[in-house]
């Protein structure tokens, strides 16, 4: 069953939604009251993703995770998949592998990630989660729009062509909002992020970031990949770019009081 049209109205949309912990409460659990048994999760248990999965747990401990083990994370991330997990009491978090033979048959050598990673990522990521997309109609993702100029016109609600939903409720969030959220739950930080990575995926494919690059930077650096096919960019258009710079400019502008 996918999302109809109305439904798909009656969610949260663009704007200001999802931009403090009271609206992605709000839109988190409006979504799972409304669509019982319809809604998972998919997390890279990444830098960040204890800010998304801390606030479901606190709606529905029970709602599905998924998370994509393509083989080439960093111990560190598994081994952090499972810590919080614990730490939040998630009761249904299922990992996802890509199938073996398509791996021996395809990247037999391993270094399919070198010289095609959009293949890699189809392999390891893509395929394995279409397996289960049809079960779930609402899919929850942390990303958010201050993660890249790629995601800067993330909606809150996206539309996808299976007729299913991306629900972004972190959309609006400010890294220093993501910093106070983690310091006053206490939630444990993914152990790599005191070694300067801000976003984490598989090890080939991720370094740290230095001071003033985006987050996520450090994800296919060199490469003009910012995506692993899960999600496709939503750069913010021109004209929202020079409104965007034009409000600020005149907030700059305003005197102080
Ligand atoms: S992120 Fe890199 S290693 Fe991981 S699946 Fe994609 S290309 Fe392969």
């Amino acid at each position: 069953m996918a999302i109809s049209d109305s439904e798909f109205q009656a969610l949260p949309h663009q704007g200001d939604a999802a931009a403090s912990e009271e609206e992605t409460g709000r839109v988190l659990s409006s979504v799972l009251a409304r669509f019982p048994g319809r809604v998972a999760v998919i997390s890279s248990f990444g830098a960040e993703s204890a800010v998304l999965l801390a606030q479901v747990a606190a709606q529905d401990k029970a709602v599905p995770v998924f998370f994509l083990d393509t083989g080439r994370h960093f111990p560190e991330t598994l081994a952090y998949r499972d810590e919080l997990s614990r730490h939040l009491g998630l009761e249904d978090v299922r990992t996802l592998h890509p199938a073996p033979a398509e791996v021996a048959y395809r990247d037999p050598e391993g270094q399919l990630v070198a010289f095609d990673p959009d293949a890699c990522c189809a392999l390891r990521k893509v395929e394995p989660l279409e397996v289960v997309l049809p079960e779930f109609d609402i899919w929850v993702t942390g990303r958010k729009r201050m993660q890249a100029a790629t995601r800067a016109a993330l909606p809150v609600a996206e539309r996808q062509e299976d007729g299913s939903v991306k629900l972004n409720p972190l959309a609006g969030w400010s890294e220093e909002q993501i910093a106070r959220f983690m310091k006053d739950k206490a939630l444990p930080p993914h152990p790599l992020v005191a070694k300067g990575y801000r976003s984490i995926g598989c090890a080939p494919c991720t370094r740290p970031v230095g001071e003033g690059e985006d987050s996520r930077a450090g994800r296919w650096a060199g490469l003009t990949k910012t995506e692993c096919g899960l999600h496709r960019p939503v750069p913010a258009p021109p004209d929202a770019n020079a409104e965007e710079v034009s409000a600020a400019a005149l907030i700059a502008e305003r005197p102080a009081r």
